[in-house]
């Protein structure tokens, strides 16, 4: 029998649900200190209790999930909490393309791809030195917005990376991506491209909360002045956005384009959950400053299905129930190997 297994934080609750609902034993790998949390959710059969997440990489756990038959379902927890390399190196099958997570992870691969997509990026602000209008400082990797500041110029560009490196959320060796602030509405568009149909569907769009960004937003300026930290894009949560039906048709486009843009660069493509994330301006043109290539938790909103599914599907159906329905597909029609990496 197929399990899933996945690390217990991010959207695994989602996942599990949607997996147990498909008839799937559902297996999680959870820290001990979360335990009590996951025990409290009864669609959970199997806990692999570890100290750490990169215990996964160790025997005894992979033989567990070996033994089980388990495909990986790959969140940010992973990505942040592993290397490229040590997600690569996972022996049990990982839904999607664990390749492609390398891509998520590394900045300058990131801008590759998204440019061989013709997703419209703002651009990069090569060297401090260099910024002469407004900027974002982003760190590597999926760190949920934490550590990112904003500034206009060098001097506090210095000023403020000094002030995070001294508070301990920066290293003093840490290579910082500078990219051009894009204002408008956020806009972070789910996809799910399934390999066995050679079909995108479009998923849903989220916003994200992030803190002490939006915080600020609330309080005039001039008590704004007066909060002397740098403040920070911690994501704390999400919330769900709907779309003008006049934008769906360049949503579409923009995740053909990806998925069209990842087979050509890393193989075997953009299989599974992925998204896009950015900011409509004033006359809804997107500009797109991410990816996240695998289910990212702004669809955890969705866990009873979304508006967009409820158009594809008769039946409430998750992200996480999408997943282990492609795999139960794959399954049936001895295909896995077209959907695990
Ligand atoms: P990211 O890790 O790139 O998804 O960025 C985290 C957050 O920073 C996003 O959710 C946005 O709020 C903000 N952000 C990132 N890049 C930009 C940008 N180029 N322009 C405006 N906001 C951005």
């Amino acid at each position: 029998m197929t399990s899933i297994a996945t690390l217990g934080s991010h959207c695994a609750l989602q996942v599990l649900k949607g997996a147990k609902d498909e008839g799937l034993k559902t297996i999680l790998v959870c820290e001990k200190k979360r335990e009590k949390l996951y025990k409290r959710f009864s669609f959970i059969d199997e806990y692999i209790l570890v100290d750490s997440f990169v215990e996964v990489l160790e025997k005894q756990c992979q033989q567990t999930l070996e033994k089980n038959n388990a495909i990986i379902i790959p969140h940010g927890t992973l990505i942040a909490q592993m290397s490229s390399e040590q997600i690569e190196s996972i022996k049990s099958p990982i839904f999607g393309n664990k390749w492609i997570l390398r891509w998520e992870s590394d900045r300058e691969r990131k801008e590759k791809l998204m440019r061989e997509a013709h997703l419209p990026v703002p651009k990069q602000v090569k060297s401090p030195s260099e910024i002469d209008k407004l900027v974002i400082v982003k760190r590597q990797g999926a760190a949920g917005g934490k550590g990112y500041f904003m500034t206009a110029s060098e001097e506090d560009y210095n000023k403020k990376r000094n002030e995070l490196i001294q508070q301990g959320i920066l290293s003093e060796d840490e290579i910082l991506y500078i990219q051009e602030y894009a204002a408008g509405v956020l806009a972070y568009l789910q996809f799910f491209y399934s390999p066995l149909k050679g079909e995108l569907e479009f998923f849903g769009v989220d916003q994200r909360h992030e803190s002490d960004i939006e915080g600020l937003a609330r309080i005039p300026s001039e008590q704004q002045l007066k909060h002397n930290k740098v403040p920070s894009f911690n994501v704390i949560g999400n919330s769900p956005l709907v779309l003008r039906e006049s934008l769906l048709d360049e949503v579409y486009k923009m995740g053909d384009n990806f998925v069209e843009a990842a087979k050509r660069i890393v193989s075997p493509g953009m299989n599974g959950p992925f998204c896009i994330e950015g900011v409509y301006d004033e006359n809804a043109k997107f500009t797109s400053f991410e990816f996240s290539a695998r289910i990212v938790a702004g669809t955890n909103i969705y866990m009873d299905g979304s508006p967009y599914y409820s158009l594809l599907f008769d039946e409430p159906m998750s992200m996480g129930k999408r997943i282990a329905r492609e795999i139960k597909n794959a399954k049936e029609s001895n295909q896995l190997d077209k959907i695990t990496t």
